[in-house]
């Protein structure tokens, strides 16, 4: 039986930041408590379905969940192991925001058995952080990091962003050389996107933001590539990179499009090709959930073409590519006789490397990445 990750959901955070289109909202003490019972019941009602079936990943994101006390946190993961077959060595991550975390707390997170940390700093520059509208600084992420570590999170995670506005290559860099003087297992480098129904998106409607221009933003991901290769780390996905054996086991599941259960407001799951959302409010879904044990507003089961693309997507996100005797097994096709023309006008242009098993973005490629993903959409 394939293996399962489970993602949970915690939807509250100190601030909305003005770029952030996730499902956040502020904390709200009053109801915090009732979303806890609520994942506890959801944690229950859909265990029967999952019985034997062996949990490799846990991924407690948002949100901020350290926004949670840590006996919260501990509760709702107690009960997953009560309920679920976690693997003895599980990965087990919280997401967590600088401001939220002191060591006591930290120690407390690690003894409840979370044994992966995710820390948001996005960067080091303090004029960048007041950007973002991040509620820590530079110095607070810093020692952060330390108490993580002092605390036994040797599996640690940073997140940082690139291509803000404003941000030069110094700056850039220096952020980069502050999060690897750390030694993270892992690290996350994403580029700013302004999406819609965000404030950033407004902003910059009025004309109050400007991004940087396309290949100035290519020159940024060209000097992360340099920096994290250079200090020895792999990088395993477009935004991903880690030291040997530390590559995050949720997201690859997730890439490589296997099954996970996500459980919270506005959650998806996808199991054995259908996918399901839960709704998205909080005091929503803790309403349905004390109704029903569950809070799915949208499940679909998409056709075969779509579900190719979406593996050749996700696939193709990951530096050693798609596994092409996987997919031929799983939608019963020969892979290049579907997309021969595709294929072939990607090769002319050298954006993509084929095999007999893989199918892998070149290194021009990576720079089109979104580009030569689209050609193979519906
Ligand atoms: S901390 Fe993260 S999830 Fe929360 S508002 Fe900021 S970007 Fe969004």
């Amino acid at each position: 039986m394939p293996k399962l990750g489970i993602y949970l959901h915690i939807p509250y955070c100190l601030h909305k930041c003005g770029y952030c289109d996730f499902n956040s909202h502020k904390i709200n003490s009053g109801e915090m408590s009732s979303y806890v019972q609520a994942q506890v019941r959801e944690i229950r009602h859909y265990a029967p379905q999952f019985e034997g079936r062996k949990v490799q990943s846990v991924f407690f994101g948002g949100g901020t969940p350290t926004t949670l006390p840590t006996e919260d946190l501990a509760s709702i993961l107690n009960a997953l192991r009560e309920h679920y077959s976690l693997e003895s060595d599980c990965e087990i991550t919280v997401e967590a925001n600088p401001a939220t975390l002191e060591l006591g707390y930290l120690r407390n997170l690690r003894a409840a058995g979370y044994n992966r940390i995710s820390i948001g700093v996005q960067s080091f520059q303090k004029d960048e952080l007041a950007l973002l509208e991040r509620v820590h600084s530079a110095e607070e992420a810093d020692q952060t990091i330390d108490q993580a570590k002092a605390a036994g999170f040797d599996n640690l995670s940073l997140d940082l962003m690139f291509a803000l506005p404003g941000q030069t290559l110094s700056s850039w860099r220096d952020t980069l050389q502050k999060a690897l003087k750390k030694k993270p297992a892992h690290l996350s480098a994403y580029n700013l996107t302004i999406e819609p129904d965000t404030a950033f998106h407004k902003h910059r409607e009025r004309g109050l933001l400007t991004m940087p221009p396309e290949d100035f933003q290519l020159e940024l991901f060209k000097e992360t590539l340099t920096a994290l290769n250079d200090a020895g780390y792999k990088q395993y996905e477009i935004s991903n990179f880690a030291q040997p054996e530390r590559e995050c086991r949720h997201n690859i599941n997730y890439w490589e499009n296997g099954d996970y259960l996500g459980l919270g407001a506005g959650a998806s799951s996808y199991i054995e090709g259908e996918r399901f959302r839960n709704t998205a409010l909080p005091s929503r879904y803790i309403a349905e959930i004390v109704k029903a044990g569950q809070a799915v507003e949208f499940t679909e089961r998409l056709n075969p073409a779509g579900a190719m693309g979406e593996t050749l997507m996700l696939g193709l996100r990951m530096m050693q590519g798609l596994d092409i005797p996987r997919f031929e097994k799983r939608f019963k096709v020969s892979f290049i006789k579907t997309y021969e023309k595709i294929l072939d006008a990607l090769l002319k242009k050298n954006l993509v490397d084929l095999d007999s098993n893989r199918l892998a973005l070149t290194s021009k490629g990576l720079f089109l990445a979104d580009s030569v993903i689209l050609e193979f959409l519906p």
